[in-house]
């Protein structure tokens, strides 16, 4: 059995709030939201991080980046939110298995990174 956390959500065995599945993704609600909308996009392969996706797996990110973006516009961000992925240990990544961030709400977001 994986000891991935994602992998786990994506094989049900432990839940999430899923907003969408179909058969090459799953669009979740963030545990930790640091905004009122938080939700992560995932494939439902296990791809480490961004560092380690190949060629073979462009398809996948692409439906990743469109599909959690419509839903981030569903869920209460008409007007904008931010889109995050987080590698490896410069990147603070804390679970290695690619998940796309979209953040955002009512309110206008902080700066990306303090100057
Ligand atoms: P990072 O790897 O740094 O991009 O962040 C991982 C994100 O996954 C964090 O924002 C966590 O709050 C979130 N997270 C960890 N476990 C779960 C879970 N079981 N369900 C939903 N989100 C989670
Ligand atoms: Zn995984």
């Amino acid at each position: 059995m994986s000891e991935c956390i994602f992998c786990k959500i994506v094989a049900g065995e432990i839940p999430a709030k899923k907003v969408f599945e179909d058969d090459d993704l799953i669009v979740f609600h963030d545990i930790n939201p640091v905004a009122p909308v938080h939700l992560l996009a995932i494939p439902k392969k296990h791809i480490a991080s961004l560092a380690t996706a190949t060629a073979d797996d462009a398809l996948v990110m692409g439906k990743l980046l469109q599909t959690g973006s419509q839903l981030a516009i569903e869920q209460g961000c008409a007007d904008g939110f931010r889109t995050l992925i987080n590698t490896g240990r410069v990147g603070r990544q804390e679970v290695y298995h690619l998940h796309v961030h979209f953040v955002g709400g009512p309110d206008v977001l902080p700066p990306m990174l303090k100057r």
